[in-house]
């Protein structure tokens, strides 16, 4: 080493993710622009916002007017309090915190079981499983109110989650609300009443399922750009004008002329049909690309399509580049983003997976650098 750091190797970039912080802004005021001013909003940025960054995200949604964050434990909330995030935090997930950690960090706790109420000394925000069957109390509205009463800490939040609200053909979700309705009345009529009540995550926001949006939602694919779609012949068309965050770069390590017949990467699963090129990308599995886009999935070179060729490897992908001439090694492809009136988002790279948007965003590794845009 010649000791100057722009030479160094890793200033190489092999894949990166550029973030429009400018997007996930728009995004959040999509969201506000439906469900107007007298519904709060809680951002969740758990899972390091679904990859996008929880510190620069959670900054970027506290400047445009967020007084809330969700995340799902209390070191996610520890690490956006230590950067300065001065908005509320509810930790939805985790074992309840220890008194220490609530003070030191000023997080907010959910209690998921009338035990927990007991223990409580700071106020909280109550999960009542309605029906999903995953966390929060079963218990009947009798019993809710009872352990409340008998607690010592302020019930300042009554939340639920939905298991089926993009299914319009399922009954579930409006059992659900139902189910949390029940709790709330007992609440109000025993003088219980919480500042809070909120279960709507994304999908209930985009489709106006206004039901159950209580007085705060807590959107996190949306604030990413993101709306799965609805089941079902009753399903509205979704109302929030959202766009994807999130670009995913990858460079061209090399690109190479194969004859007829060669064969591509682990198992030869691809011949070549023709004489083609081909370009090595410096991203594989290990990145998060998904093994299943084996000879099924596409990247954006130069703003057209190229299909991937071979199985995905560790660190490297394979793509046809026979139709892109100007390539060279050194260059970036796109594997998530939009060029040249093209695109790719975690949606469609997801059903060629055979996966969902969540989890293509998610397993996007935490080696994958973010570079922030506006
Ligand atoms: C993850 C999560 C959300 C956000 O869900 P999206 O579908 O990403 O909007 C809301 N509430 C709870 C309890 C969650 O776990």
């Amino acid at each position: 080493m010649n000791g100057h750091p722009d030479k160094h190797p890793h200033s190489f970039r092999r894949s990166w993710l550029e973030v429009s912080l400018g997007q996930i802004r728009a995004n959040y005021r999509a969201v506000r622009s439906v469900v107007g001013l007298s519904v709060d909003i809680m951002p969740v940025v758990k899972a390091d916002a679904y990859r996008h960054g929880a510190v620069a995200v959670s900054h970027a949604l506290e400047a445009e007017g967020a007084r809330w964050l969700a995340v799902s434990n209390v070191e996610e909330g520890a690490a956006l309090r230590q950067s300065g995030i001065t908005a509320r935090i509810l930790v939805m997930a985790d074992f309840l915190p220890p008194p220490g950690a609530l003070n030191e960090f000023q997080l907010t706790p959910v209690a998921h079981t009338l035990e927990d109420i007991a223990t409580l000394r700071t106020p909280y925000h109550l999960k009542i499983d309605t029906g999903m069957g995953r966390l929060g109390t079963r218990a009947t509205p009798d019993e809710i109110v009872r352990a409340i009463a008998a607690g010592q800490a302020e019930l300042e939040g009554v939340m639920t989650h939905f298991a089926s609200s993009a299914n319009y053909e399922s009954p579930q979700t409006e059992q659900q609300i139902a189910h949390f309705e029940r709790v709330l009345e007992a609440l109000r009529a025993a003088g219980l009443g919480p500042r809070y009540a909120h279960a709507s995550s994304s999908i209930p926001v985009a489709y106006r399922r206004t039901a159950g949006w209580g007085n705060l939602v807590r959107p996190g694919h949306a604030i990413y750009g993101y709306v799965s779609p609805a089941r079902g012949a009753a399903a509205p068309a979704p109302v929030l004008d959202i766009r994807p965050a999130l670009t995913w770069k990858a460079s061209v390590l090399a690109v190479k002329d194969l004859p007829t017949g060669a064969l591509i990467g682990y198992g030869g699963i691809h011949r070549a049909a023709r004489p083609m090129r081909i370009a090595v990308l410096a991203a594989g599995y290990a990145d998060g690309i998904p093994h299943r886009l084996g000879n099924r999935g596409q990247v954006i070179v130069q703003g057209k399509l190229a299909p991937i060729v071979g199985a995905v490897s560790m660190d490297l992908t394979t793509i046809d580049v026979t139709a892109c001439p100007e390539l060279r090694a050194g260059d970036a492809v796109m594997l998530l983003g939009s060029e040249g009136g093209v695109s790719i988002d975690a949606q469609q790279m997801a059903r060629v997976a055979g996966t969902i948007s969540y989890s293509v965003l998610c397993g996007i590794h935490a080696r994958v650098t973010r570079v922030y845009v506006d």
